[in-house]
């Protein structure tokens, strides 16, 4: 059998494969640009060009494409074949630096958001060569950064390394202060663990809704839920674990980290999470992964849901955001120490964090608002849509202590003991784990638990990374001036943790009275995408982000629109699927159904028995007239929001009128389904799709 070793990357142009194929200088004139972003000059480019196009033709490869991932969140790409004819009729293969480095796909046809209209509709892609080319289905994908003509960002690639600039340019300065002279740079780094569906793609093929909008519209919860809570890290069924080796393969062929793999909460329900990388390769990394997962799934006669809420009544799927912060010297910013009452360094990016998350709850929460993430958000399933810090019982203390002026005594690391004596016995992490935090500290890292499972993790790393990388300016300033450093700090920490514990929450974050305690804090609780989206230009925000040159105003603008434009497409394409499934398969079935029973109805006249019949004809019948009245008033609805301009208020629009149109569409249709005979349904029901994996 194939060793892992071997294969591992064997799709990547790495380091390991540069070494070999590039001359010694363009080698180390490539690792200078990679390590250090010095410009690459275009000889190198050809060099580098030339040498990856052999081994991608080595390797099968007959196109590459630039590979962007445009601001919708999917990634995009153009395939070119290295094809160049020869004089004799033959053609070489070839492919030039400038190739390499620069691509002109026609911007116009992506959202950009008013930058279009301003703007020349021509846009770049740009080789960003810190994250590997790869092959995959025989093309040569180069990683891309895209943006306008003029420069702006059209992208979620370029804001994101601008993010990671700006924190490492702050964190730098408060190294320095610490005496950390030897740190040339500082990088966050992401471990995305990813949730998804698994249902067989037989069934899949006969729900309009799931084809056309990636979640069911329709369904009554069956007998079984989720309640018996045997799926989550149950055994695997064959036809999945089957399933979860070949997707690990592919994915490590792809050189992506892939670790672990288990069953999630609800049935069908199961997650993938890598071995963490920086952000930057992460985000990639985690695109080409939901790509794999869908394309290894209908090999084995499966569809792979990324949908953030596939069924209503089961739990959801988000992505957790793992996320640190570390020098190049290996040393990580968020690990507390055996003594982190004393741990100077590790206090102060903590209350970075912690200000940094309180003083910017509005942008992470919109960073992961989508039509699909609203279904999760505030459900008793995914943290609700207030941010809040989880911090455990230690780390509470040590800032008690520090915010009180007292001693701190705890901290010891205890020993774990099962009581049963063959088991071994180990020392228990200092934080507990609470599944309920939005944002909880899991002992050297912060998870930050909203993502949505379809969310780029771009948007949420970039709010994340800005937000903290203006704290630490702040603190820098501060600091930087100071006579006596130490007191200083000392202060800077005291009144960082006095100011901004609100934001720490250590209870559970499902509870109802968690909501009423927020809002006396005066915590936001921002329920939706329309409500959360518009805070993107609030001014607070456009000052941070364009002061540390993430984005440019015009970028934010363009942004805010986009995203609420796509929020506002999504649920009217939901409300479409709705009204066109009601109409064409579920009224005409409910009728067939009615007719089919009041016809024995009728046959047995005679007798005189017939309670079933007349009771069903009755109760569905008027469930008929409540999905009819429903329908008109849906679409009624739709037809309103057509005439709206304002992408503000087509997304209020669709939050107040249409999505409870959708929901009191679906009730009487739910209704139905529970009384009508199965032969009759026009569609798979819940039963069979969460639990028919043999
Ligand atoms: P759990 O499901 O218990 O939260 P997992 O082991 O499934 O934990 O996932 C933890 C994730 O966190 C993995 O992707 C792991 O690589 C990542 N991770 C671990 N350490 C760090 C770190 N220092 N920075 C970022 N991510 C990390
Ligand atoms: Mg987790």
């Amino acid at each position: 059998m194939e060793k892992v070793q071997d294969y591992f990357g064997s799709m990547v142009f790495d380091e390991r494969v540069m070494k070999g194929v590039l001359s010694e200088k363009v080698y180390k004139s490539l690792k200078r640009t990679i390590d250090r972003g010095v410009p690459l000059d275009i000889t190198v480019a050809n060099a580098v060009a030339s040498a990856m196009k052999d081994w991608a033709v080595e390797k099968g490869a007959t196109h590459y494409t630039h590979w962007f991932q445009p601001e919708t969140g999917v990634t995009a790409e153009k395939h070119d074949s290295f094809i160049n004819p020869a004089p004799d009729g033959r053609v070489i293969m070839e492919f030039s630096g400038k190739e390499l480095v620069k691509g002109e796909p026609d911007a116009s046809s992506f959202p950009s958001g008013g930058l279009r209209a301003t703007f020349e509709a021509r846009g770049y892609t740009a080789w960003d060569p810190t994250s590997y080319a790869f092959i995959k289905d025989g093309t040569l994908y180069i990683p891309t950064a895209f943006c306008s003509y003029t420069g702006e960002a059209l992208d979620k690639k370029v804001p994101l390394l601008r993010s990671m600039d700006a924190l490492n340019v702050q964190a730098l300065r408060i190294l320095k202060l610490f005496g950390n002279n030897d740190v040339r740079c500082v990088k966050t780094s992401v471990g995305p663990e990813q949730e998804y569906f698994l249902i067989p793609k037989e069934l899949y093929e006969k729900r309009k809704d799931l084809i056309m909008t990636g979640r069911t519209l329709f369904g009554a919860m069956p007998p079984k839920g989720q309640e018996m809570e045997d799926h989550y890290f149950g055994s695997i069924k064959p036809r999945v674990a089957e399933y979860m080796a070949d997707l690990d393969k592919e994915l490590w062929k792809l050189g992506i980290l892939a670790k672990t793999k288990h069953n999630e909460v609800a049935p069908a329900q199961h997650e993938l999470a890598p071995i963490y990388r920086t952000t930057n390769i992460a985000a990639d990394n985690n695109q080409l992964t939901m790509e794999v997962m869908q394309k290894v799934a209908q090999k084995h006669g499966l569809v792979c849901l990324l949908h953030e809420k596939p069924f209503d009544g089961v739990n959801g799927s988000g992505k957790h955001n793992n996320w640190s912060i570390s020098t190049d010297t290996g040393v990580n910013l968020l690990t507390p120490g055996e003594t982190p009452y004393e741990n100077a360094q590790f206090l102060l990016f903590l209350s970075a964090v912690i200000k940094a998350v309180d003083d910017y709850q509005d942008l992470l929460r919109l960073s992961v608002a989508t039509a699909g993430n609203d279904h999760r958000l505030g459900a008793n399933e995914a943290p609700p849509a207030i941010i809040s810090i989880f911090l455990g019982d230690e780390l509470s203390g040590v800032l008690d202590a520090i915010e009180n002026d007292t001693p701190y005594d705890g901290g010891q690391k205890q020993t774990m003991q099962f009581g049963v004596s063959v088991l071994p016995e180990f020392s228990k992490d200092t934080t507990d784990r609470n599944r309920t935090s939005p944002f909880a500290f899991t002992g050297n890292k912060f998870e930050f638990r909203m993502l949505g499972s379809s969310n780029s993790i771009s948007c949420a790393n970039i709010h994340l990374n800005a937000s903290v990388a203006e704290v630490l300016k702040q603190f820098a300033d501060i600091l930087e001036k100071a006579d006596d450093f130490n007191s200083a700090l000392y202060d800077l920490v005291r009144d960082t943790i006095k100011a901004h514990k609100r934001i720490i929450f250590n209870g559970n974050g499902y509870d109802d009275s968690w909501v009423a305690e927020a809002e006396k804090r005066g915590l936001s609780n921002l329920k939706t995408t329309a409500d959360a989206m518009p805070k993107l230009l609030d001014e607070k925000n456009v000052k941070m982000l364009t002061s540390h040159g993430i984005f440019t105003e015009s970028e934010l603008h363009s942004r805010c629109e986009i995203m609420l434009e796509n929020y506002t497409k999504t649920v009217n394409i939901e409300a479409l699927t709705m009204i066109d499934m009601a109409r064409k398969q579920i009224l005409p079935a409910l009728s067939k159904f009615t007719g089919d029973v009041s016809a024995n109805a009728k046959a047995k006249e005679g007798f005189g028995k017939s309670k079933y019949e007349k009771c069903i004809v009755e109760r569905l019948s008027g469930l008929m007239d409540d999905i009819c009245e429903a329908v008109g008033e849906l679409e009624t609805a739709v037809e309103d929001l057509e005439d709206i301009n304002s992408a503000i208020e087509a997304s209020s629009f669709v939050r107040d009128e249409v999505l409870p149109k959708m929901d009191a569409l679906r009730k009487p249709v739910d209704n139905a389904e529970q009384i009508t005979a199965e032969e009759y349904w026009p569609f798979p029901t819940y039963d069979k799709l969460l639990f028919g994996m043999r």
